[in-house]
């Protein structure tokens, strides 16, 4: 009988929203459950997220699961090539060069699963994760809680005036805000920076 199942197709499975949303747990979540079925499972991270641990991923609720950090995206695909699954977690920092390797993996089987946060504290996109939410056959989008007003929550707040993009860090530095809450750096600060 013919199957109408397609075999060796692969897929890649985006989960984003702000920070204290349970990205991470969500993708340790999958990944785990990818391991008890004894599947080949590869996870990597952006060398640069070394704030608890160099080779785990950790999720706020300290949960944990091994990894492999690495410098840029082309890295993933030397070592991902055995693998059934791939996750890789803070997406939003890898380079636009993560959106083809993760591509090239989909399309040779395997299934892909990407964490990353879809704004910066400006509340614009970050990096790579609008392109890969396009390329992405299943999207999770992650609600956390306002810590202001206990409204659901899609936006990260910067409680310092530091202006780069990427500051490492967590729980002093950032809440979850909502869409009221929320107050976006004064773009002037921000246009005097770039100048
Ligand atoms: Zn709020």
């Amino acid at each position: 009988m013919m199957t109408r199942t397609p075999r060796n197709i692969g897929w890649i499975e985006v989960i984003t929203g702000s920070m204290f949303s349970g990205k991470s747990e969500e993708l340790i979540r999958r990944l785990r459950r990818a391991q008890i079925a004894r599947q080949k499972v590869f996870i990597f991270k952006p060398r640069m997220d070394d704030r608890y641990s160099a080779n785990d991923i950790v999720s706020h609720n300290q949960q944990r699961i091994d990894s492999i950090p690495v410098s840029s995206a082309s890295d993933i695909l030397e070592q991902a090539m055995d693998a059934d699954v791939v996750g890789v977690d803070e997406a939003q920092f890898f380079d636009d060069d993560i959106v083809s390797v993760l591509a090239e993996l989909a399309n040779a089987g395997k299934r892909v699963v990407v964490a990353g946060l879809d704004k910066d504290f400006r509340g614009e996109a970050f990096g790579p994760m609008p392109q890969l939410m396009t390329q992405a056959e299943y999207v999770t989008k992650s609600l956390a809680i306002c810590m202001i007003c206990g409204e659901p929550a899609n936006f990260t707040q910067r409680l310092t005036p530091d202006e780069d993009q990427i500051i490492v860090g967590e729980l002093d530095i950032y809440e979850a805000r909502c869409r009221g809450c929320f107050k976006p750096p004064v773009a002037a600060t921000v246009e005097e920076k770039a100048s």
